[in-house]
């Protein structure tokens, strides 16, 4: 009898001819490559903060990076963490797991494991390279992530000031008008995922327009838009004041620093300040990943940024956040099981105290790309596929991706949706130009 399980399709991985296989060739090495070099232009700061021992391990570390790189490009076994962080033994038995899925007991490797597992696995041993003190706290990435900040504070103003405005005459606005700026701050924070440094191996990749002006002309490249749907989730938990019913919790499990976690945070506020929702939890990285993505010290540093700006619009948000936090209504949290290669099916076995705290939300939206590989298994699925199927099973609470297309898995589409893209455009999935609004409930 066929199970469910047999009809799973296979992951996504650099053994097909594919994406995945261009990524693991040229662009994890590149980002590897400038991850080398950062810490090379680095060496006179670790000289000059921690003497001699800075130096030295500036030295261990370019030679393990050197070492990882030359095991990436030849194709060499995944090897188990040497390092004694947390996560470690996660890690080591999920290569077991892997080994598991070889054919004829081939060992675990970069061009042969899934896509998935080995682009997460880079990811953490560049953390294992930095792993020892005096320089464990450097961040590798945070020079570009501060560059895509700072180049992109003309459209962080006019966010700002949009959403302060707005909020000025917010008593009078309808339902109607409600909704509408509602879809407009949804999908701000979608397009805001545009900017991700990973995908661009790390070059500029910043917002400089007025997000606001271009969403109509983006409209059309939001191949699924559940936007009513998501808008209709928060409002059914939008009782008269002072009821038990008034407001959601919903949950931002956030993809990139920069102008991303600006938009993402805009949404946030006009979600507590309009109402539709009484408390916001922020879900970010452990340690730096993805070249971009957002981990505590990013997200703290955003809105002390924000506050210190010298225009009006921009400082009143970045004041009005760091109230929120003060307050409890906004809070960021991180779990290790965000930098861990799992699919998100796992995530009720495997981190059951994070599946069981998201059990509360009322809604959860998924930022960017490796989010929706991960609640999608990063398989190779028919574009037909509902989404709630190929989430396997993991429906903690309401959810919603909101992601720009860059890596080649896609569901829930309309039948021939995906052939017609494929004919007009072969790169839909991976030039970043389309989006999704992709909401699914649990039943
Ligand atoms: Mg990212």
């Amino acid at each position: 009898m066929e199970t469910d399980q047999d009809k799973t399709p296979q992951s996504l991985s650099a053994k097909f001819e594919s994406f995945a296989y261009l990524t693991v060739r040229d662009r994890l090495p590149t980002i590897l490559t400038k991850v080398i070099d950062t810490i090379h232009r680095n060496k006179n700061s670790f000289f000059e903060e921690h003497g001699e021992e800075g130096v030295s391990a500036e030295k261990r570390a370019i030679s393990f990076l050197s070492k990882l790189r030359n095991e990436l490009q030849t194709d060499k076994p995944v090897l188990p963490l040497t390092d004694e962080a947390e996560d470690a033994a996660a890690w080591n038995e999920y290569i077991h797991r892997q080994q598991d899925l070889m054919e004829n007991k081939q060992p675990v490797s970069w061009f042969k494991s899934p896509w998935l597992y080995v682009e997460c696995y880079m990811y953490r041993r560049i953390q294992e390279a930095l792993w020892l003190p005096p320089i464990c706290d450097f961040d590798v990435f945070k020079e570009a992530k501060t560059q895509s900040f700072f180049e992109s504070q003309q459209a962080t103003i006019s966010l700002c000031t949009y959403l302060r405005d707005l909020l000025t005459g917010v008593d009078k606005l309808t339902e109607n008008q409600l909704f509408d700026a509602f879809l407009k701050f949804l999908q701000v924070s979608l397009w805001g995922n545009k900017c991700d440094l990973s995908i661009s191996a790390g070059q500029d990749n910043s917002q400089k327009s007025s997000p606001i002006d271009s969403l109509a002309d983006l409209q059309r490249f939001i191949l699924v838009d559940d936007s009513d749907k998501v808008w209709s989730a928060l409002m059914a938990l939008q009782g008269s004041v002072g009821t038990e019913k008034s407001g959601a919790r919903v949950d931002i499990v956030l993809d990139n620093s920069g102008f991303e976690l600006v938009t993402d945070l805009v949404l946030a506020d006009f979600l507590i300040s309009v109402g539709q929702a009484k408390e916001v939890r922020f879900h970010g990285k452990c340690f730096p990943w993805f070249v971009s993505d957002v981990t505590k010290k990013d997200f703290h540093w955003t809105i002390s940024q924000t506050m210190a700006s010298n225009h009006r619009q921009m400082s009143a948000c970045g004041v009005q956040w760091k109230r929120f936090l003060k307050e409890g209504v906004w809070s960021y949290h991180d779990h290790q099981f965000w930098t861990l290669p799992n699919e998100f099916c796992d995530m009720r076995a495997d981190a059951a105290d994070l599946y069981s705290t998201l059990q509360a939300s009322d809604l959860i939206l998924f930022k960017g790309d490796l989010n929706y590989r991960k609640l999608t298994g990063d398989r190779d699925w028919e574009h037909t596929v509902p989404f709630g199927r190929a989430l396997r099973g993991f429906h903690p609470a309401p959810l919603c991706s909101l992601r720009t297309l860059k890596a080649n898995v896609q569901v829930g589409l309309q039948s021939d949706q995906g052939e017609k893209l494929t004919s007009q455009e072969p790169d839909w999935m991976t030039v970043g130009k389309y989006g999704i609004v992709q909401f699914f409930c649990p039943p």
